[in-house]
Order: structure tokens, then sequence, then C-alpha cells
């Protein structure tokens, strides 16, 4: 089967071409990710009504060179899948529209993808990961654990329940005059720092379950930082250092010990290959890789984190999740629905349909 694949609910316009045998085996022929960073950043954060116009003229020339450098044309292609939710509704709208035309015009079947089910079947199309596996999804936007039993079947144990961790990297580097996006310089900053020198809250320690907080982590550092300035009129770099350092060390506990919860609920499933597969931007950074590697390695549970290109928005997740509910013998149809909220965990509920 090969599939086309496009995305546009967020700041990414992309689309892929991926293509898999009947074993399983599949390879991103081509994927094309066109960001839109430069076009918010004067706003301090993503502006829905730019984003929207911005994939509305690019999400054409992406399809036009996914399937160029995948050789192929549309009529070499066996489906058609599209994020279809959720996100900002006018971007997923430019996706969703585009998609049907050329689903109609090429008489393709098409699939509705939810951008969520990308991220968390994404370990299968680069790891083959036998169902069910713990996913931890970390990224600018979201913050949760799944456990992955099927296409369509997800089940979440708990999430955060205010910022995400790349939410809270980027505000942190925003206190600290850094540059954005935060997460690749706070961890710089970090190395040179020392983590015990401020010690910042750990969120929902104290509370049995696995969600999780990061809100007030960055209300802790604001005062940190205000007393600094307050002493001495200002901070030094070795203070930003220290500050970076304190905030990794204080996310990097918080997820390690939430990881373990969850492992502990999943491994009660008693998996054949337990596996625990990270996807999001926050995945990059080394310091909460390798500890989430080591409580991996205490469970003798499997740790799996795709190559970051994988890992954050791309349409090579959303072809292949169209490859998987395809095989899986769910329906296509030309009528599906963009939807703004589409929690994971209600995937059971109709995705196609008119929703009038
Ligand atoms: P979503 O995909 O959930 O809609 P998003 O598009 O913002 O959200 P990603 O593209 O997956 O998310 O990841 C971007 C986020 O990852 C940013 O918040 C960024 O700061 C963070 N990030 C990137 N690299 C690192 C790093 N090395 N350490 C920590 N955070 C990082
Ligand atoms: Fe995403």
């Amino acid at each position: 089967l090969t599939f086309l694949g496009i995305e546009s609910s967020c700041d990414d316009s992309a689309a892929a071409v991926v293509r898999a045998d009947e074993n399983g085996v599949a390879e991103v022929m081509a994927s094309v990710v066109e960001g839109q960073t430069s076009l918010h950043a004067a706003f301090g954060g993503v502006v829905p009504e730019i984003a929207a116009r911005a994939h509305a003229e690019r999400l054409d020339y992406c399809v036009d060179r996914a399937l160029s450098e995948a050789g192929l044309s549309l009529h070499n292609i066996d489906g058609i899948a599209v994020t279809s939710g959720p996100g900002l509704i006018g971007g997923v709208l430019s996706g969703v529209m585009l998609a049907k035309g050329l689903a109609a015009g090429a008489k393709r079947p098409l699939w509705g993808v939810n951008h969520l089910a990308g991220h968390a079947l994404t370990p299968r199309l680069t790891d083959g990961l036998p169902f069910p596996y713990l996913m931890l999804l970390v990224s600018g936007g979201h913050c949760q654990f799944l456990i992955v039993e099927g296409v369509d079947r997800f089940r979440r144990l708990g999430g955060t329940i205010d910022d995400a961790p790349g939410e809270a990297f980027d505000k942190v580097a925003k206190l600290l005059g850094l540059a954005q996006p935060g997460g690749p310089v706070v961890e710089r900053e970090a190395a040179d720092g020392n983590p015990a020198r401020f010690t910042f809250p750990r969120p929902l320690l104290d509370r049995p379950g696995c969600d999780l907080s990061f809100s007030g982590l960055k209300t802790a550092l604001l005062r940190a930082r205000d007393a600094l300035v307050a002493e001495k009129c200002g901070i030094t770099v070795q203070d930003r250092r220290d500050i970076c350092a304190g905030f990794q060390a204080a996310v990097t506990d918080v997820l390690a010990e939430k990881t373990h919860r969850a492992l502990a609920i999943y491994l009660e499933q008693r998996p054949l290959v337990p596996a625990l597969a990270v996807a999001g931007g926050v995945a990059a950074n080394k310091t909460i890789r390798a500890r989430l590697e080591t409580v991996c390695g205490e469970n003798g549970v499997r740790f799996v984190a795709p190559p970051l290109r994988l890992c954050t928005d791309n349409a090579a997740m959303i072809a292949w999740a169209g490859i998987e509910q395809a095989r899986a013998g769910m329906p296509s149809g030309i009528d599906l629905v963009a939807r703004p909220r589409w929690p994971l965990d209600a995937q059971a509920a109709p995705m196609i349909g008119s929703g009038k």
C-alpha cells in the first residue's frame, strides 16, 4: 500500500508518501515539512488566521513536492490520509478540503486521521512495535500517557492538567530573555548549570496517578528570577544557567516518576514485548531522554525513540496511520468532518459522517 498523507493542524504544512509491504515493513518515500515559525515570530505564538492562510497557500506545493520526491503521481497512490483534528480549525479545514479535492479528482479513497493517533502509531512505522505499548507524548501542545492497544484503541492514563512541557520550556526561555523555541536553548544553558542550586517544585508528585502539571514550576522560576534581580539588580550568565538546569531537573524528575507509575499500570496487561515509545519535540532533550531510558531499564521495558523528524509534526505519521486504518478495515469516505477537539480515547466516536 502506498499512501499520501497531509498534515496542517498547527503551524507546520506537511505532505508525505509512505509505502508499506504486506509484512508491515514501511518506507517513508518522501516527507515534506514547511514550518511557519517566522510568520508567527512577531506575535509570540501561533496566530490561527495566519496559520490557516499559510496552509491554504502552501499545502498544494507540499503535496506536489512529496509526490515528485517519491517519483509518483496521484494515480500511483492507493489512498489519501489527512489530519481531520484536533487542532486549529482553519488549518485543519485547509488540509481536509485539499484532501477531499484530490480524492474526488483522482478517485482515491480518503481517510481522516486523528493527529494524536498519528503521533501514537509512529513507533509502528519506525520500529514495527506490536500492540500494546505505552506512549509518552511530550510536545509543545501535549503531554499524555497512552496505552496504544490498537489502531483505534487508546487508553489515556493521565496527562498534564495545565501547560505542556514544551510550552513550559518556551516560557522559561522567554522569562530569561533567551531565543525561541525555548527547548533546545534552555537545554544548552542547563548543560553548564548547577541543577542543585535552585530547587524548583515537583508538582503533583505527592498525588497518586499519572497526571502532570507544569505551570507552578514556571511561577516558581519567575519568583527565583525576580528575587535575584531584587538582590543584585540583574542576573548573571551563571544564574541563568543554574535556573535552566534546576528547571530541566524538575521537569525530568516529574516525567520520570510519572513514567514509573504509567509503566506499572501498563505492565499489568502483561504485554508480550513491553515497550515505551516517546513522541513530541521535548523527546529531543538528552537529559529527559536518558532518564526515561533509565526508567525503562529499571522496569525491563524496551525504550523506543523514533528519529526527531518523525517525533515532531509531520505527514508521514498521518500517511502511516491511514495505512493502518485501511488495513484494519476502517471505512474511508469523502464526507469526513474537521474537528477542533477530538480526544483520543473517544476515537470510537464516528469519524465519518456529516457531523450535522
Ligand atoms: P503539538 O505537536 O503537540 O501540536 P508542537 O508542534 O509545539 O505541539 P513539537 O513540534 O512536537 O510540538 O515540539 C516543539 C516543542 O518541543 C517546543 O515547545 C520546543 O521548545 C520543545 N523542544 C524542542 N527541543 C527541545 C529540547 N531539546 N528540550 C526540551 N524541549 C524541546
Ligand atoms: Fe503534534
